[in-house]
């Protein structure tokens, strides 16, 4: 007997709606309802080893508007460490001036991924 796990790919807009069929032992048979191979590596990845990249804020100092620096991984984490990597996050306070793409934290969360800004702000005129 087998058992069937629904998910809606996320990978692009389309949002397929993909079905995998797994044995007993929890072996993926197979992954339907995908309209292209990254659907069933999407669905693959999530059974075994679910991912994503962490897209949020930092505080930021110095700017002169900004009081909050966008900031991404510039790859995947594990999906059940994004609750701790949102709590590293909170206790990090960047200084402008800041450019797209400066590496905020190496290696976060030794998973080996940089943290990187996704803006680049100026420093404040008044100092
Ligand atoms: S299966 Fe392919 S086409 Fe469908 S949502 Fe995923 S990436 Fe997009």
């Amino acid at each position: 007997m087998s058992t069937v796990i629904r998910k809606t790919c996320i990978v692009c807009p389309l949002g397929c709606h993909l079905e995998a069929e797994l044995a007993d032992d929890g072996q993926i048979l197979l992954v339907r309802g995908n309209t292209c191979r990254r659907g069933e590596s999407y669905m693959r990845d999530e059974l075994t080893d679910p991912r994503r990249t962490l897209t949020t804020t930092v505080r930021l100092v110095g700017a002169e508007n900004d009081a909050y620096l966008p900031v991404k991984t510039d790859g995947t984490i594990p999906k059940g460490r994004l609750f701790e990597a949102m709590k590293v996050l909170s206790g990090i306070t960047v200084t402008a001036p800041v450019v797209r793409g400066d590496v905020i934290c190496e290696d976060f969360l030794g998973e080996g991924v940089n943290l990187v800004a996704g803006k680049t702000v100026e420093a404040s005129s008044c100092g």
